[in-house]
């Protein structure tokens, strides 16, 4: 039987011959350039002048690296007109990743045919695993993160091999798989014979790919044992086995039907994750793809998609969880499964937290469950959801503990994120027994990737049932589950932010602004009448990018968004509409109210125009502004917008630097 140790290639190499197709001609599934440019990677003495030389002998590739070089996206001062030109200012290993990127991006992913294995879902996975695996191997210190956002890239190639090759493919296997229990790699192993990872290794060794990228294709699933050829690349496989499980548990797997990855103990034995902030890692890969999506022009998942995926993906793991979440000795596992799946039935934590309690109430009957919240900046803990319900505050009043106090078991609890039983048979109880008024309780630590947040706290106070001594491990998954659910949770709270605000200037985007006035128009007719719309246009911008750099054109652009949000009311709206150009929204106004408005605007940013205007070549930063009244005709928000559009183009023929504020029927200029 074919394994995954690498050290069984022929047989392997046997099962992969049996399942694909007999005219495959592998070279064009990965073109010679691009092998050419991986290997690259493992020669340390490979110049800028080789890897131009690669680049250049495809004339279109050529072309379109140095087209997408001079994008707005890299923001250079000058023309770039030669792919060494481009190195030098880009540096050796962006400009083979452009390359790279692009070569499989046209081979693999456009034009290709939907089928159930969806091409682009399964792009978006490898960007987003290359991108977080070199960010991993940057925070770890590792000395070639280029080389893993490589492996990242290639590390699902065997699933394209078999969509592409085999006599079944990939989609015929998706279409296989009903409702699924095992592992994706089992079920794999059960129809093809062999799984992606093994199809994989096949070709990166026919291709003569460098050793730790094969590595990590042959072992993201099943890390090297210590006899593998590829034991030396431990911490590489590592890495993207993390990565690659991190983008599963945010919904962005390489397949939809993607079922659950184990995170294997051998990849958390390898790499020090601990040393990860995990929080600030995802951030920066959040930027990483946001840039790469604007350059493919392609769409990521949309934040309902991602929504469905986190939930489907939560409940296959609490599914998974509730399978085998506790030795098979432990009588009490069958009864725990609604406390262990009522973390995931939202992504609100005020709704699943209330949930999860009552669920671990039924199933332990404890007197009085609490979750106490760590509040970071007083440095203490804080009751924020408790059962049973009619608890009164002032018994939750004790439960404020100030962290730097803790002693005994429950130091112990927070250093060694473990699940104790405090009572008074361990000295330095006492002071936190006589507190909370009980005699023993029980407390579980809740952590969000690593981080602890909070404690979950149980008592038999009332009743004075006694705490079994394996209570700590039989509510430990439940936490971990809590742990998971809190963290989807602030991640689709990022995700939300991040689909309203525009990036650059934190300001509502596009989106929001439609939102915003679609629901002006469809509210309160009466209200409508003191609504006013107005454009800013900043004078000249196209001057700050062409003569300071875009770099400055974008500061210019924060400038005025703080200064239109310093000078915008609660309730009235601000947003970028796009470019160099903002809108604003007031609500109960009038034609003299937004007039002020608006010349608070100009004027203000005038003056903070002229402080600045050393730093800009002497530009006068100056703004035009277009307002519309609300007006009867206007029977949608669009014929405002363009009212005040139209107001703003006057304000730009009339000499800039002014308002013009016009109504619908009587242009009439202030
Ligand atoms: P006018 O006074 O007529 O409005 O002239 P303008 O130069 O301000 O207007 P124009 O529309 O000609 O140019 C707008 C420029 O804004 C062009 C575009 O490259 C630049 N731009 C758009 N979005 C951004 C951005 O996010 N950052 C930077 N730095 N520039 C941007
Ligand atoms: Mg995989
Ligand atoms: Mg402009």
């Amino acid at each position: 039987m074919a394994n995954e140790n690498g050290d069984n290639t022929e047989t392997i190499k046997k099962a992969a011959r049996l399942i694909l197709k007999d005219e495959i001609r592998h070279l064009q599934l990965v073109p010679p350039v691009a092998i050419k440019l991986l290997n690259l990677a493992s020669d340390d003495s490979a110049k800028i002048e080789d890897l131009s030389r690669i680049i250049e002998t495809e004339p279109t590739l050529a072309a379109t690296i140095l087209k997408n070089v001079n994008s707005a996206a890299y923001a250079l001062p000058n023309k770039i007109t030669s792919i060494k030109h481009s190195v030098s200012m880009l540096g050796f290993s962006t400009v083979r990743q452009l390359a790279l990127n692009l070569l499989l991006y046209d081979k693999l992913i456009k034009n290709n045919r939907q089928q159930l294995f969806d091409f682009l879902f399964f792009w978006q996975h490898c960007l987003y695993v290359a991108t977080l695996s070199r960010r991993i191997a940057v925070a770890l210190k590792h000395p070639d993160p280029d080389m893993l956002y490589t492996g990242g890239l290639l590390h699902d190639i065997g699933k394209v091999v078999l969509e592409t090759y085999g006599r079944m493919t990939y989609s015929d296997f998706i279409s296989s798989l009903g409702n699924n229990k095992h592992s994706t790699i089992e079920e794999e192993r059960n129809f093809f014979g062999i799984t992606h990872s093994e199809m994989g290794h096949v070709f990166c060794l026919e291709w003569q790919l460098p050793a730790s990228i094969t590595a990590i294709v042959a072992h993201h699933h099943k890390q090297p044992t210590e006899a593998s050829p590829y034991a030396e690349f431990k911490t590489e496989t590592a890495i993207v086995s993390f990565a690659n499980y991190i983008a599963w548990m945010q919904g962005i797997s390489s397949a939809t039907h993607d079922s659950h990855p184990m995170l294997q103990r051998a990849v958390l034995e390898t790499i020090a994750t601990d040393q990860l902030d995990l929080e600030d890692l995802l951030q920066q890969v959040d930027q990483d793809i946001q840039n790469t999506r604007q350059f493919y022009n392609i769409q990521f998942p949309s934040l309902a998609k991602l929504r469905a995926t986190v939930i489907k993906t939560t409940i296959n793991l609490s599914q998974l969880s509730v399978d085998n979440p506790l030795p098979a000795d432990n009588k009490s596992s069958r009864t725990i499964s609604s406390s262990l799946i009522a973390p995931h039935h939202s992504l609100d934590p005020d709704e699943f937290l209330p949930w999860t309690l009552d669920a671990i109430q039924r199933d332990f009957a404890f007197d009085r469950v609490i979750m106490l919240m760590i509040d970071p900046k007083r440095r203490c803990l804080t009751a924020s959801h408790w059962r049973p319900q009619p608890l009164l505050p002032i018994k939750l009043q004790p439960f404020e503990i100030n962290i730097s106090t803790l002693s005994g078991s429950l130091l112990k609890c927070f250093r060694e994120k473990k699940a104790v039983i405090i009572n008074d048979k361990i000295k330095g109880n006492d002071k936190i027994l006589q507190q909370l008024k009980v005699s023993e309780f029980i407390i579980i630590p809740v952590l969000r990737h690593n981080r602890l947040v909070g404690v979950l706290y149980a008592d038999n106070s009332i009743s004075e049932k006694p705490l079994h001594e394996q209570l700590p491990s039989e509510i430990a998954p439940i936490a971990h589950e809590l742990g998971i659910a809190l963290f989807n949770a602030k991640q689709y709270d990022m995700e939300k932010k991040r689909a309203q605000l525009d990036p650059l200037t934190q300001l509502f985007n596009k989106r929001m602004i439609n939102r915003f006035l679609t629901d002006i128009f469809q509210g309160d007719e009466s209200k409508l009448a003191n609504v006013a719309a107005g454009f800013v246009d900043i004078d000249m911008f196209k001057l700050f990018n062409d003569t300071c750099g875009h770099l400055a054109g974008d500061s210019v652009l924060r400038t005025v968004a703080d200064i239109l949000r310093s000078l915008t009311r609660p309730g009235d709206f601000i947003g970028r509409y796009g470019g160099e150009e903002f809108i604003f929204v007031l609500q109960n106004t009038d034609e003299a109210g937004a007039y002020h408005y608006a010349e608070r605007i100009r004027s203000e940013i005038e003056r903070c125009g002229k402080i600045m205007s050393h730093k800009f070549h002497n530009h006068a930063l100056t703004v035009s502004i277009g307002v519309a009244m609300y007006s009867r005709q206007h029977t949608s928000y669009t014929q405002m917008i363009e009212i005040a559009d139209q107001a703003m183009y006057r304000a730009k023929n009339e000499g800039r630097n002014r308002i013009v504020m016009l109504t619908s029927t009587t242009p009439e200029e202030k």
